[in-house]
């Protein structure tokens, strides 16, 4: 086992956000969530594990347990913020279903504020309980990944999708306030993920993508560069689906590594925009690949990102939870293999 192995795969993607070069390709896969089979394995399941947070817990610790990746995420879901905010979601029903967003949380959005006690409210309580569980039940070695809603994702469920872009266009200066407001919501909540046993953060934005470029740079960007800043832990971002235009901007934000989602985005396309300033994650596209692919086609592409220089290896979004666990297997295998052939050629 060589230095940079020394303390566990945890260390390892821990030391990667710090800036350390790694002595071979970074054994951890980010961006993963429960699949059915891991729900039979561990008889956790959905839609129960997303209110309850021993079972949150014991689903998030069979991902690392059925696959052998070395993180974890939790919670898998779009609403808890919305929840707790006083929005609506359509609640999980069977064991392939999460939470839905259904109704904003403020009509007007010079109301948007965050209660005192928020965190008292809704199923904030049993992320914070599932972190902390997870936590004690993976031990040193596995990373706890806890997810929250970026800033733009946070404003559009709070005070709806259409009158939230038509702020950013009519009205910048509103947009801000509200956005201002979700950052801090997001930051809180970080510390707060973090203080309980995460990791490594994964903000994720996924409607940051229909910003036009101006308005991701100008009202977007000064909002990642505070998050960044004010979490004080290593953090990542994902955005799903075509971010081209936004690319060359993302390492201005300061978080350690984007996520980017192929096939809207290649991965030479994505290492290239990025150029060394934040670390690229991804990109295994979920359906036509993870779900509807042979575990040779998983390995193929695995091997592509890495060969094209992604630093950690990643599904490109959330999984279907129907993907068959023996393609998640095939990505450690793609890494392995990896590995050992670089090792020859030394
Ligand atoms: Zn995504």
């Amino acid at each position: 086992m060589n230095q940079a192995r020394g303390g566990g795969p945890r260390e390892e993607l821990l030391g990667i956000f710090k800036g350390k070069v790694p002595a071979a390709f970074c054994e951890t896969v980010l961006l993963n969530s429960p699949v059915t089979e891991m729900m039979e394995q561990c008889g956790a399941g959905w839609p129960r594990a997303h209110y309850d947070g021993t079972e949150m817990a014991e689903l998030a610790a069979q991902i690392h347990r059925s696959t052998g990746f070395n993180a974890v995420n939790l919670p898998w879901d779009a609403c808890v913020e919305l929840e707790a905010l006083g929005g609506s979601s359509i609640p999980a029903k069977s064991e392939v279903d999460v939470p839905t967003p259904a109704g904003p949380a403020f009509e007007d959005p010079e109301c948007f504020t965050v209660p005192k006690d928020i965190f008292e409210r809704g199923r904030f309580p049993i992320v914070f309980d599932a972190v902390r569980r997870v936590r004690n039940a993976l031990g040193k070695e596995v990373a706890v990944v806890p997810l929250v809603e970026g800033p733009m994702n946070i404003a559009c469920l709070s005070i709806g999708l259409n009158r939230m872009y038509r702020l950013v266009i009519r009205d910048p200066g509103s947009a801000e306030r509200v956005l201002e407001r979700a950052a801090k919501l997001c930051i809180e909540y970080g510390r707060r993920l973090l203080n309980s046993g995460g990791d490594l953060l994964q903000v994720s934005d996924p409607f940051a993508q229909g910003l036009a470029a101006r308005h991701f740079l100008s009202l977007l960007i000064p909002i990642y560069k505070r998050i960044s800043r004010e979490v004080e832990g290593p953090v990542f971002l994902h955005i799903c689906g075509n971010t081209k235009s936004l690319l060359p901007h993302i390492p201005e934000s300061g978080f350690g590594a984007f996520s980017y989602d192929s096939p809207a985005v290649r991965t030479s396309e994505a290492v290239r925009s990025l150029g060394g300033r934040m670390l690229a994650i991804g990109s295994v596209p979920t359906v036509s690949c993870l779900l509807e692919g042979s575990e040779q086609d998983v390995i193929d592409v695995s091997m592509e990102c890495i060969r094209e220089g992604v630093d950690i290896l990643s599904p490109s979004c959330g999984l279907p939870p129907r993907t068959p666990l023996k393609n998640l297997h095939a990505m450690v295998e793609a890494i392995r293999l990896w590995n050992e052939a670089a090792k020859r050629r030394d």
